[in-house]
């Protein structure tokens, strides 16, 4: 079931996700109607506030972006063809990022229209759960490594407009606006 996904201005998207403790049955569902939704959406991620649940639950999948490769290792292992372990569910994410940094264009699925150039670690260590009760850990450089940042920040409620330049803020400024008010309505 695709889930209505939630835009700038709600306050579900700031709040901090609750650690998962018990895989159940309604956990599996939201997870299988996050990555329907991604899917649909065209997405390469989507986390929980963004379906309404501040939840420690992130879905990815960069397996159609060919422009921007991802490199990744699991459990210490290098995978040859990152798409074949796509999509990933990861519950209770623990990130360490590298220390050098690099910039790249991002958009979010609650922010439509607007993209920004955003300064992300490199590469990325991440201690995550499977919806099998696994912890896994993965290491991934290039886009896969932006994009589980991006959704490891969404899930403690931070949002990328928090990391734009200010003048990259500036320039969206009255987009943002308007995006916020429409939410109000609609709440
Ligand atoms: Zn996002």
């Amino acid at each position: 079931m695709r889930l209505a996904i939630r835009k700038y201005g709600d306050p579900i998207l700031r709040a901090k996700g609750k650690r998962i403790e018990i895989v159940d049955e309604r956990i599996r569902a939201l997870a299988a109607n996050m990555l329907e939704t991604m899917h649909a959406a065209n997405g390469v991620g989507l986390a929980a506030q963004q379906v309404g649940h501040a939840l420690q639950l992130t879905v990815l999948d960069v397996s159609q972006v060919e422009d921007r490769p991802s490199a990744l290792s699991l459990n210490g292992a290098p995978v040859e063809d990152p798409a074949s372990v796509m999509p990933l569910v990861l519950l209770n994410p623990k990130l360490r990022l590298s220390d050098d940094k690099d910039s790249g264009s991002e958009g979010c699925l609650s922010f439509p229209d607007i993209t920004a150039e955003i300064d992300r670690a490199v590469s990325v260590e991440v201690e995550a759960e499977t919806l099998e009760g696994k912890t896994i850990r993965l290491d991934a450089s290039g886009l896969l490594s932006r994009a589980l940042q991006h959704e490891a920040d969404h899930l403690n409620g931070i949002l990328f407009i928090d990391r734009m330049s200010s003048a990259a803020k500036a320039s969206h400024s009255s987009k943002l606006k308007r995006l916020q008010k429409e939410t109000s309505k609609g709440i």
